[in-house]
């Protein structure tokens, strides 16, 4: 069916073949289809007059209409800048120009009214408006006025003549022949469940709406629509893997389970422990093979929840494995497990890259014949050689250092395949869950074990340095032992590794041995080295460990309480809550000191603040997803989930979850989409796999 929407940009009126260029190389933008989804990214209201008087920051921009005063250069060089002051009945207020002076001053004339639009800042008590628009009052005042669409441009594009403006332009020559052209394609019920206007209205109103308000409803409608169906897409395709992918069924908590929590666990599992155990018990008897991501802030008890997992195995005649993606991570996993297991009649053994070739030959034949229930290791689990009898349940911790692939191999240890469990620390926002892991159940551990002291949090500047040191001698005496990190940046790694081996030196110099002893751990050092330092460490053998992010991960000292980062500024919020994650493990109270430069952006002061005001995974990640943006929290591997046009996953959450539900739904109404009010939305699915081939298997 030819739709007139398909027709080639340059066909448009205003465009032309030389426009035609720039818009496809630097907007993506080849027929009027994409044109028309180029939606405007914010709108100015000029159609309101603000008297100088009322203005203040939070009305954003402002536009008010005055007569010029007076104006005048002031200043030389760099700090050259021309002044006007502009009043009205109710004040007065100072215009600036840094730049293009020598354009501006020739149109001033004092004793004229004039037009002034612009964001007004606070210079103690008065405001100024740096580089306002100007229009005089007379002139073609006309054509101000009214509410309009803001259209990101480029140098390309602009220099086209393709600046906002002529967006707006051009777009108004589209406007007027859509009509009929725009097809709905969600149905009636959910239209008028969420009050949403038609598609063909939206596609109007976004370009030229008279108001906020239907500017907003459009907003609505197509945030609506872009996250229903990539929410619609993730749910199918989990009803794809679910119908596909059988699974064992392990039905019955058995012996095993029972014993190690009813007689030798010294503690009772906390309400989300249990909760979490719940919904995986659930999973292991559906049938169907579960890929569940397990989330828990650091210290939160994932790994006892996957021990119990793997005992449901066990208890069911399985083998299980355990997975971590550094050696000193599957170390401790495997000490803790066996002090759990110790006195069940479980065999549970550790494979690294570094386990000798007589204990690994022992172990593959223990593996093949059944005889060891629980391996736990590196990524040296997968390795073609490593064979399984029968593994019914692998467990993936820390997935983040983990990819995609790797997950995959996981799969292929046996013929159906084992049940996957993937465990993170780094907490996700919800909204970014329910898209990167929309095809994965979530479980989330949003509990801590009882008695935790929350980790007390400060920022110094670097001049405090002589008392912080000050209080971690104070520290040491009572026992403790302390981290210091310094940051390595890949961009700047040579001057980073002179910061860490000058703190090095004047650490040691403030804590001289015998009385003290400090270890030091960085990313240049043999990874043998480094597990000597570590070991020392964690053994109590030193009371300083000086390191780069290497110990970000999982490394569980109880004793140590406390975390000093250095230049704190540089780290990413998620890293400086890793790091954090490190202290609070034991029953001391617990300190961690943000160490920075009086130099700070105003992001690095937001993390600073957060850091310093809540221990809240989540809360942080939020605040991390409106600093960053989804994509750089991600990475841009899946980025293909990203090319959101217009809804915003830091933003639009409550949309989402609406979205994600409303797709759960239909599908459970409708699993094929077979009903004829469903046809639109099943043609428009269909269109959205083809042209996203990879979406095929997302994560
Ligand atoms: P995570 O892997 O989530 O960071 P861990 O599983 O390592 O956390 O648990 C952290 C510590 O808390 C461990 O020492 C563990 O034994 C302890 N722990 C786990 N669950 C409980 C609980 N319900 N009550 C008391 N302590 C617990
Ligand atoms: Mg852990």
């Amino acid at each position: 069916m030819k739709n007139l929407l398909n027709t080639p940009i340059e066909y448009l009126k205003g465009v032309g073949p030389k426009r035609a260029v720039v818009l496809k190389e630097g907007a993506g933008i080849y027929t009027y289809w994409d044109l028309l989804n180029y939606f405007p990214f914010r709108y100015i209201d000029r159609s309101q007059f603000h008297k100088i008087g009322e203005v203040n920051e939070e009305i954003g921009l402002v536009q008010i209409k005055g007569r010029l005063r007076t104006f005048q250069e002031i200043g030389i060089n760099r700090s050259k800048r021309l002044v006007a002051s502009i009043e009205d009945e109710t004040g007065q207020i100072e215009l600036v120009w840094f730049k293009g002076i020598k354009w501006v001053k020739p149109s001033l004339q004092v004793g004229t009214e004039y037009i002034v639009f612009g964001k007004a800042s606070r210079f103690g008590a008065k405001y100024n408006i740096a580089h306002p628009e100007l229009t005089l009052l007379d002139g073609k005042a006309s054509k101000i006025g009214g509410f309009q669409p803001v259209y990101h441009s480029g140098d390309k594009l602009t220099g086209k003549g393709l600046n906002s403006k002529g967006f707006e332009g051009i777009i108004k020559n589209l406007i007027p022949q859509i009509k009929g052209f725009v097809h709905e394609n969600l149905p009636n019920h959910i239209l008028s469940k969420f009050n949403l206007i038609s598609r063909e209205q939206a596609m109007l109103l976004i370009h030229q709406p008279s108001n906020m308000k239907e500017a907003q409803s459009a907003q609505l409608r197509l945030k609506f629509e872009e996250l229903f169906f990539l929410q619609l897409l993730l749910v199918k395709q989990k009803q794809v893997v679910r119908s596909k992918s059988r699974g064992h069924v392990f039905e019955k908590v058995g012996p095993l389970f029972n014993s190690l929590y009813k007689e030798h666990l010294p503690f009772d599992l906390t309400g989300a422990q249990k909760k979490v155990l719940k919904e995986i018990r659930y999973d292991l008897g559906s049938g169907s093979q579960m890929n569940r991501l397990l989330q828990g802030d650091v210290g939160s008890g994932k790994t006892l929840v996957a021990l119990f997992s793997m005992l449901i195995a066990i208890d069911c005649g399985f083998q299980a494995s355990l997975m971590a993606p550094t050696e000193i991570l599957a170390i401790q996993h495997f000490e803790t497990l066996k002090e759990f297991l110790q006195d069940l009649p479980i065999t549970v053994a550790l494979l690294t890259g570094s386990t000798k070739a007589t204990d690994r030959k022992l172990i593959h034949e223990q593996l093949e014949n059944g005889s060891l229930h629980i391996l736990v290791g590196t990524h040296a689990l997968l390795e073609d050689k490593v064979k399984f009898k029968n593994v019914g349940l692998s467990v993936i911790d820390e997935q983040h250092r983990f990819g995609v692939a790797q997950r995959a191999r996981v799969w292929k240890k046996n013929k159906i395949p084992p049940h996957i469990l993937v465990m993170t620390a780094t907490p996700i926002p919800r909204t970014l869950a329910m898209t990167f892991y929309g095809d994965l159940d979530v479980s989330v551990i949003d509990e801590m074990p009882p008695g935790r002291k929350p980790v007390s949090t400060q920022h110094r500047f670097d001049s405090a340095r002589n008392t912080v040191f000050g209080f971690i001698e104070k520290e040491i005496r009572k026992g403790r032992q302390v981290y210091i990190v310094y940051p390595l940046i890949e961009e700047s790694e040579k001057l980073d590794y002179k910061d860490l081996m000058d703190g090095y030196e004047s650490i040691v110099r403030r804590f001289p041995q015998p009385a003290y002893q400090v270890s030091i751990v960085h990313g240049r050092m043999k990874s043998a080295d480094k597990d000597h330092e570590m070991s020392r460490f964690v053994a109590g053998e030193t009371q300083i460990m000086v390191a780069t992010t290497v110990i970000e991960v999982g490394v569980n000292v109880p004793n140590a309480s406390i975390m000093v980062v250095e230049s704190a500024e540089k780290f990413g919020l998620s890293q400086l809550h890793q790091l954090r994650g490190r202290v609070g493990r034991g029953a001391e109270q617990s300190y961690c000191i943000l160490m920075t430069s009086y130099k700070l952006t105003d992001d690095a002061k937001k993390r600073l603040e957060t850091m310093v005001r809540t221990n809240d995974g989540f809360e942080i990640a939020e605040v991390d997803l409106k600093l960053r943006g989804p994509g750089d929290i991600m990475g841009t591997q899946q980025s293909g989930l990203l090319d959101l046009k217009i809804a915003d996953l830091a933003r639009d959450g409550q949309l989402l979850k609406y979205a994600r539900d409303t797709a759960f739904d239909l599908i459970s109404d409708d699993p094929e989409l077979t009903k004829p009010e469903h046809a639109t939305v099943r043609r428009q699915l269909v269109e959205m796999i083809k042209e996203r081939p990879n979406w095929s298997r997302i994560s």
